[in-house]
Order: structure tokens, then C-alpha cells, then sequence
């Protein structure tokens, strides 16, 4: 393994979190080797501030937990302790050693690991990570960092490559496509033409990744900062469509007012995070499913069906043929249907309609939603822009603008209306998890 001496590395502890920190004193103290590893220590050389510290240890989870009051152990496919300090947590694994294929304690199916808990050394457990600039460790004994596999070369090259056979290590474990597309976005590096090449055919393998882990990954990509740079890197490697299969085909047919929706719901997402405001999953998903949506509405109504039913049971059919892909989420669907069936109902103008429609909980988010579509037609565009007028002039004006003094339907006085549009706001902007 090559040792990197604290005097030859840019780690320094001040980086590294307290809880982090302590776990890798605890360990230490208790005659355990303890190492970050991954991500971190990669982010860390970057000057980068990692997002979250792993640690790698030979203690076993059962040791760890006894080490400290604040651990839960976690996981069957793949076994680890969490170390909780508030709101952090530190996730602390064993070295994981590559084993005999027959042992019972790592499971291959068809190519694929289902579970892997056989402890190893250091040096196994480095073998077994995805790409060399993440599998390289800072050890707390004497604050080196070690690189066994070529890591700090691929730092200096910015660029991302598969430790081992990139064929197998994708049929071990499909989701590292996705990894090498988001970690590629995340950091601005490329990667390897060795590891990208078998993409093409390899994709396909994600369409039986489990629903709820692309879903968590989904949340990685588009939630993390850098939705745009993570779509754009999907859609040129052909990823998009084991994810969403019905956007990547509007699009890869040319709809391209909904790709530059997409890429605005994107862009605004990452804009809102970079200044620590409140974003849904939800919005985001809603906007790629869009061209879905609108299609199968359409199909309904021209087969005679009343406007808001298709709206309704386009909006249902989509989420639930989405599912199958990507589990999203029910409180997020839910939120999805809410701001598609909206959109219909900013079309109409009388008095009671447009303050009932002020007044919905979800009005926000579908209101953003509508601002989206502005590249549809000149009509969108000009709906977009009433609305917000229709927000910005008082309340009384826009009644008599609309032709009638108006008070909600409950009798409240017109000043309330602004009170409780914010709550709404609120409920639609839930952080991501
Ligand atoms: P981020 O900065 O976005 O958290 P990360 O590389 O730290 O990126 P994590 O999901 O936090 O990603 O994983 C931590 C480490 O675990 C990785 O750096 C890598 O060493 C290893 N790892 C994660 N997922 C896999 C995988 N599917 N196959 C092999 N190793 C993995
Ligand atoms: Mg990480």
C-alpha cells in the first residue's frame, strides 16, 4: 500500500467533522485500526468539503457497537454501524475482504453481489470500492494517506476509473453507471473511455436495480446541487432511460420544449440549493414526467373523456407506470398529481376560481410549475405572467379588476389570503430526505 506522510497530503483535521473525529479517536484508543475512506477523503484532497465522513475499521460492527452508547447497527446486505451524534451520523464499516465466491456470507447471483459481509484486510477492502479516487484512506495513527489502487493519479487527471474490470464490476452492481454519471457531474471529472464504454450495453441492467435504491439515488442526482450537470451527463451516457424511460423517449424523439423545461426545473433547483432554500423532490420529478402526462391526458380526451377526469387518471397512470423504474415515494406522488391537476385551473378567470386557486396549499408549487411551461406557447407564457401579476397587485384591485368585490369562500377578510398562501408554500417545499 503507498503511504502518503501527513507532510506530503493536504488533510488536515480542521476539515474533518468532531463526530467524526471522535469516532476515529474511539476506535484508535481502543486498539482498532480506523481510516476515512471514500468520498470523503477524495473531497478532502480536492479541497472540497465532503458531504459526509465513512470510516473503515477492523473492528466488527458488534465491536463498534460496543464502543460507543450512539450506534445502531444497520443493513443485511450489506452490514454497518451507525454512529449517531444529533443530526450526523458517522457510518463506520468493516473491511470487507473479497472472500471465497462460495462462502455463504457473499452472495452472487448471475454476476450480481447480494450480500457481502465477509471481513478483510485493508487492502481487500480497497479493491472492492467503485473507482480508485474513492477507495483511497486517511488513517488516524499517524495522519497519512494511503493509496493502494492509483488514486491521487486520477485526482491529478480529474478523471474517474473502475478499479478492476469495469464489465464485471457493473454486473456486480449496475447502480455504479449511475455513479460514475453523478460523480462525474459532482466533481467536473470525465470518465475513463474504459469505464464509460460499457454503458451502452450494459444500461439495460438498471431496469432490475431495486426501485427504492434508484430512487435514493435519483434523490443523489437532483438533489444534491447539481441536477442540471447530472441530467445532462445522464442523457449523453444513455442512463435517462432505465430511469425514466417515457422522458428519455419524448426526448430522444426531439420534444425539445420539454428538455429545456427540464433543464430549467434543474437549473432553478440547483439555484435554490446553492442559497439554502427549500426544495421538493417532488417539483422535479413532476417537471420530467411532464411530456407523460400531457400525452396520455390527451389520448384520453380525445377519446371523449371529461377534461379534469383524464387530468386526473393521466396524472395517476403516469406515477404509477413511473414507479416500476424509480419508488417514488407516495407523499411525493401525491404532491406530483397535485401539481399536474392544477394546471387546467389556471386557464380560468372568474372571480371564485382564480381567489379559490390563490388559496390552494399547492398553488405555489404549481404556480412555479406553470412559470416552467412559459416555453410551450405564447398562451402559457402570458398565463405565467398573469399570475404573478395576479399575486403582486392587493387584493381588493384584483377584484375589481376581475369584475366583482370578492371574499373567500369562507367570509375571511381579504388580507388572510397572503397568511396562509405562505403555509402552503411551506408544505410543498418539505426537504428532501
Ligand atoms: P458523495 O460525495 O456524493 O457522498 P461518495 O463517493 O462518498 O460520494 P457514498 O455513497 O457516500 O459516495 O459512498 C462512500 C464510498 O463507498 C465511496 O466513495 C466508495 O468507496 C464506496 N462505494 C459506494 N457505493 C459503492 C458501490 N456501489 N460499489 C463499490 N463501492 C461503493
Ligand atoms: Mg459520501
Amino acid at each position: 500500500m503507498r503511504i502518503i506522510p501527513r507532510d506530503q497530503h493536504s488533510i488536515s483535521r480542521r476539515h474533518i467533522s468532531k463526530a467524526a473525529l471522535r469516532v476515529l479517536y474511539g476506535l484508535h484508543e481502543a486498539g482498532y485500526q480506523a481510516l476515512l475512506v471514500g468520498g470523503a477523503v477524495r473531497d478532502l484532497l480536492l479541497g472540497v468539503q465532503p458531504k459526509d465522513f465513512d470510516i473503515a475499521t477492523d473492528a466488527t460492527p458488534e465491536q463498534v457497537r460496543k464502543l460507543f452508547r450512539n450506534c445502531r447497527l444497520i443493513g443485511r446486505r450489506f452490514r454497518l454501524a451507525h454512529v449517531m451524534f444529533g443530526r450526523e451520523i458517522i457510518e463506520v464499516a468493516t473491511f470487507r475482504g473479497v472472500g471465497d465466491p462460495q462462502d455463504s456470507d457473499r452472495h452472487i447471483v448471475d454476476g450480481r453481489i447480494v450480500r457481502d459481509n465477509i471481513w478483510g484486510s485493508i487492502e481487500e477492502d480497497a479493491v472492492r470500492r467503485d473507482f480508485r479516487a474513492n477507495a483511497m484512506y486517511y488513517d488516524i495513527a499517524d495522519f497519512s494517506v494511503r493509496d493502494d489502487v492509483g488514486g491521487m493519479q486520477d485526482l491529478d487527471d480529474r478523471v474517474l476509473r473502475l478499479i478492476g474490470d469495469p464489465e464485471t464490476r457493473y454486473r456486480e452492481d449496475p447502480v455504479r453507471m449511475l455513479r460514475a454519471a453523478r460523480l462525474a457531474a459532482k466533481l467536473e471529472f470525465s470518465i475513463d473511455p474504459s469505464a464509460s464504454a460499457p454503458f451502452a450495453e450494459l444500461a439495460p441492467l438498471l431496469g432490475e436495480a431495486p426501485p427504492a435504491r434508484l430512487f435514493d439515488e435519483s434523490l443523489k442526482l437532483f438533489m444534491a446541487g447539481y441536477a442540471l450537470k447530472s441530467f445532462r451527463m445522464l442523457r449523453r451516457y444513455g442512463l435517462l432511460a432505465p430511469l425514466f424511460p417515457a422522458t428519455a423517449r419524448a426526448l430522444d424523439a426531439g420534444d425539445q420544449v420539454l428538455l429545456e423545461m427540464i433543464e430549467n426545473g434543474m437549473a432553478n433547483t440547483d439555484a435554490r440549493i446553492a442559497e439554502d432554500k427549500p426544495v421538493t423532490p417532488a417539483f422535479l420529478f413532476a417537471v420530467l414526467l411532464w411530456g407523460e402526462v400531457r400525452e396520455i391526458k390527451q389520448g384520453m380526451m380525445d377519446e371523449g373523456a371529461p377534461p379534469s377526469l383524464a387530468w386526473q387518471r393521466a396524472s395517476h397512470q403516469v406515477v404509477m407506470t413511473q414507479s416500476r423504474h424509480v419508488a417514488i415515494p407516495r407523499r411525493f406522488t401525491h404532491v406530483m398529481e397535485e401539481i399536474w391537476t392544477l394546471q387546467p385551473r389556471f386557464a380560468h378567470r372568474t372571480p371564485k376560481r382564480v381567489f379559490q386557486l390563490l388559496e390552494h396549499p399547492r398553488f405555489r408549487a404549481a404556480y412555479d410549475f406553470l412559470l416552467l411551461r412559459a416555453g410551450e406557447s405564447d398562451e402559457m407564457a402570458e398565463m405565467g405572467a398573469w399570475w404573478t401579476r395576479a399575486q403582486e397587485v392587493p387584493e381588493d384591485a384584483l377584484s375589481d379588476e376581475l369584475g366583482a368585490s370578492v371574499r373567500t369562500r369562507s367570509g375571511d377578510a381579504p388580507r388572510k389570503r397572503r397568511r396562509r398562501r405562505r403555509r402552503g408554500r411551506n408544505e410543498a417545499g418539505d426537504k428532501a430526505e
